[in-house]
Order: C-alpha cells, then sequence, then structure tokens
C-alpha cells in the first residue's frame, strides 16, 4: 500500500507533491496544503527531499529566516512562494530557544512551548493559517477545518484560525482524555471555533475528520479541510526549529546535534528526520513514546501493529496508529533502512511520574508529561554511559498538565500569560456520539443554524 509512490519519485520537479498511496495526480505545495487529506487517501509528502547547505543559512537570522530559507526550495514555482517571508515572519513570532539542563553536562532542552497555547503545534497551525489565508478559493462559502486532537492540535489549530474570516473550525477531542486546563483552552474560543466533546477515543475523532473528508456529498455541502498532523502545512514548518537549534550548534561546535523527540502521531518527528535528510547537522534521532508501544515494537524487529490507544499522562501522545507512520515508510521506502535510521522506547506512566518528581525534586526542573518522557530516554542513555551532546525536545509547558505534575513536584507550576489569559475565559464544547452520522448532522445543523447553507 505505502510506497508505491516512488515510481513517480526523481521524475517530478521539486516543488510537487505526491500521495504517499501513490494514486493521486501530483500537485503544487499550496494544494497539497489547501486539500489536507489526497484523494486516494493518503498523505501528501514532497516529491523530493530537496538539498540545502548549512553555510547559505544567515548566522544572525531569526527562527522565521531560518524557516524562509529552509522552506523556499519546497514552494519553488507556488503561488505562495513570494508570500512565504511574510508567512514565516507571521508564523514564527516566538522562539524555540534550546537551553542547558546545567545538573546534566550536554544535555539540552529544545523549548517549543512559547507559543500562544503552550505546545509546539502552535508552530505548525500557525504556517498552515498564514497559507490559507493567502490562498484563493473558488468557493465564496467559508472553509470549515476538522481537526481531531488528543490535546494540543486543537487548541493550537483554534488559536491560529480564531477570529480570520471565511473560515469555520471545527474541534473533535475525546471527552476526559484530556488535562482540564486543554478541556478548557479547546472550549474557551467561541465565534468561529467550536469544540466537540466526543464520546470515544483519540482515534474515533481522527476517524470521523477522515471519514467526513472523504466523504463527497458532505463536502459539497460543506467545504472542509483539515488541520490535524496529516496536513503538510504543519509538518513543513515544524523542521524549522530542529534546524535552527541544529545549526547554532554546528556553528559552535561543528558537530551535529542529537535529539529525543516525544512521539505520537510521529508528525513532530518526521519533521526532525526531513530536516536531516536535507543535509541539516542532525545526528541520532530517537522516539519517546509513553506506554503506546506500536513504534517501540516495530523499531525493535516486530512488524507494525497499529492498536486502539490507551490513556496515559502524557494523552497529547495517546496514539496506538500513528497517522505519519505512512509518511515515515514512504520517506524510507526500504525497511531495513528506516529500522536503521530511527529507535523508539516506551516510558510507562509509573516511569513518567518518576522522572517528574526525581528532576522536581533533585534539579528543580519542571516538564510536561511529555517532554518527560524524552527526559526519561536520556536518563536511561546516560545510565548506560552515553556521553553524546543530546537535546530534549519540550513539546508542551508544564502548567498545561498542572493536575499531574504538582503533585509530583511538590508545587504549582508559574502558568505563563497567554494560557492564563485562556483560562480566565469561559468554555464550552458540544457532545457529540463517535459515529460518522452524528457529525455529518451536526456539521449540516451548524451550518443551517447560522445560516450559511
Ligand atoms: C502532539 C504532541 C506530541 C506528539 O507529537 P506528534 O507530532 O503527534 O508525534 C507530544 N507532546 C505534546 C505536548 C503534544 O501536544
Amino acid at each position: 500500500m505505502t510506497g508505491t509512490a516512488s515510481d513517480t519519485r526523481g521524475s517530478l520537479p521539486v516543488g510537487c507533491c505526491v500521495s504517499t498511496r501513490g494514486a493521486s495526480p501530483a500537485v503544487p505545495p499550496s494544494q497539497a496544503i489547501a486539500t489536507g487529506l489526497a484523494p486516494d487517501g493518503g498523505l501528501y509528502v514532497p516529491t523530493t527531499l530537496p538539498t540545502v547547505d548549512p553555510a547559505t543559512f544567515d548566522p544572525r537570522g531569526s527562527l522565521a529566516d531560518t524557516a524562509c530559507t529552509l522552506l523556499t526550495p519546497f514552494f519553488a514555482g507556488d503561488v505562495l512562494a513570494d508570500g512565504l517571508p511574510a508567512i514565516c515572519a507571521e508564523a514564527f513570532t516566538f522562539g524555540a530557544p534550546l537551553r542547558p539542563l546545567p545538573a546534566h553536562p550536554d544535555s539540552w532542552m529544545l523549548e517549543l512551548f512559547h507559543g500562544p497555547t503552550a505546545a509546539f503545534k502552535d508552530f505548525g497551525a500557525r504556517f498552515l493559517a498564514a497559507c490559507l489565508a493567502r490562498l484563493p478559493r473558488a468557493d465564496a462559502r467559508p472553509l470549515t477545518i476538522l481537526v481531531a486532537t488528543s490535546g494540543d492540535t486543537g487548541a493550537a489549530v483554534g488559536a491560529a484560525f480564531h477570529g480570520r474570516p471565511g473560515v469555520e473550525v471545527a474541534i473533535l477531542y475525546p471527552d476526559g482524555r484530556v488535562s482540564p486546563r486543554q478541556a478548557h483552552q479547546l472550549g474557551c474560543f467561541g465565534d468561529n471555533v467550536r469544540a466537540l466533546r466526543v464520546d470515544g477515543r483519540f482515534d474515533d475523532c481522527q476517524h470521523l475528520v477522515k471519514a467526513a473528508l472523504n466523504d463527497t456529498a458532505l463536502q459539497a455541502a460543506v467545504p472542509m479541510s483539515s488541520a490535524n498532523s496529516i496536513s503538510l502545512g504543519r509538518l513543513l514548518p515544524q523542521m524549522s526549529y530542529y534546524a535552527h537549534a541544529a545549526l547554532g550548534w554546528w556553528r559552535a561546535h561543528g558537530t551535529t546535534l542529537n535529539f529525543i523527540v516525544p512521539t505520537g502521531n510521529l508528525g513532530n518527528a518526521m519533521a526532525c528526520l526531513w530536516a536531516r535528510g536535507m543535509g541539516l547537522p542532525i545526528g541520532t534521532v530517537r522516539l519517546a513514546c509513553n506506554a503506546n508501544a506500536t513504534l517501540a515494537e516495530y523499531f525493535a524487529g516486530a512488524d507494525y501493529r497499529p492498536r486502539p490507544a490507551l490513556r496515559t499522562l502524557a494523552n497529547a501522545m495517546d496514539v496506538g496508529a500513528p497517522s505519519n507512520f505512512e509518511r515515515l515508510r514512504w520517506t524510507f521506502p526500504d525497511e531495513s533502512a528506516l529500522r536503521r535510521a530511527l529507535s523508539a522506547e516506551t516510558v510507562d506512566d509509573a516511569a513518567i511520574r518518576a522522572t517528574l518528581e526525581q528532576h522536581g525534586r533533585m534539579h528543580g526542573e519542571v516538564f510536561c508529561p511529555h517532554t518527560a518522557t524524552a527526559m526519561c530516554v536520556l536518563d536511561r542513555l546516560r545510565a548506560q554511559g552515553d556521553q553524546a551532546p543530546w537535546a530534549v525536545v519540550a513539546t508542551a509547558h508544564a502548567a498545561k498538565f498542572a493536575s499531574v505534575v504538582e503533585p509530583l513536584i511538590g508545587h504549582p507550576v508559574a502558568v505563563p500569560e497567554a494560557l492564563a489569559d485562556m483560562l480566565a475565559r469561559p468554555s464550552h464544547a458540544d457532545p457529540l456520539a463517535a459515529s460518522e452520522g452524528a457529525l455529518r448532522e451536526w456539521l449540516l445543523g451548524t451550518r443551517a443554524a447560522v445560516g450559511l447553507h
């Protein structure tokens, strides 16, 4: 099923995108971004990964500048090409600092939580929103962005599209399976952003979104697109912070930087691997997973076996069937090369708790539970005598998960200002049964209710 698109590889110009399933026509990146899922049900991937020379990046450039240099070849010849500098400037308004962990030699934290919703999803969501705002649409009706979230994506997408004309957002999240602060955040937007609390798991939410997007009759009535990590418009910008951190490291030390990435749907890690594939000075990449062991088992040599998600403390990674696995297989058509390119480990809830508690009480370090999975993987490496420089990727701010973190570290976590503002607003979510019919009715009903039919 996957990898069949390799026939077309190399025969198309840089700046084209194809589906991982190989049965959709090649499209320019702006169209891949506007469509979300490819018509054959696959995920869009760039035909070829362009290569870049690290020396072409401006050493004094901001993250937005790095993003622009990095992404320019992907958009060569596209309608968005001229707007790319403005898109990057609009999306990357906050940094992704690489900070040392003073208690641990050669250990760093790549902080991706300085955006409006305090998780790395802000980068992708803001870039996607900035792209879509610049794409002309033939259809005068508003575009409904459907987004399934295990906690953080929904808020990032809500924040990125809130108040934008011509766009409606429907956020689907698994009821009771996100942190209380995440739930509040998801429902706090109002206006053009609505939250649906689905009686089911994240995988159910994701399934509902895919089914709605593939429903041609529904698409005709309600023009829809997605903003999940299946959207290329979220994946591409995520390469930027890896590039920026690795370039800074390489200029200072002349070596590559290794990353441990907390992983659920594999969007963040995929971006890291693509950046490495483009020639950026990135060394080893390790995936830190929670008790959802699909990837860890695969990289330990088993067959790929997707399964329903288990609930864990790192809930934004509660994924049993990582949607970007298809992109990973496409990127590495040779399975043995894939197994060599990556490794994955599981970190169960007991280990997450122990990591948060130990680092909090011994070193005064505070992480979110997702970041703790990566920190735990680093602790295991150090215990085995590994002395390489590692960057632990911090995917969210601990304050989003105060109910988990605070009892373990024994003191309150300061709340970033943007998050505090959201928590002060009222919050509402509509209940939804986990059925395609229920979502269909809700979408048609919302249209009718607000007179958009
Ligand atoms: C989404 C998320 C992850 C997992 O990222 P993927 O791209 O789905 O692998 C990890 N940590 C946090 C805090 C997240 O929100």
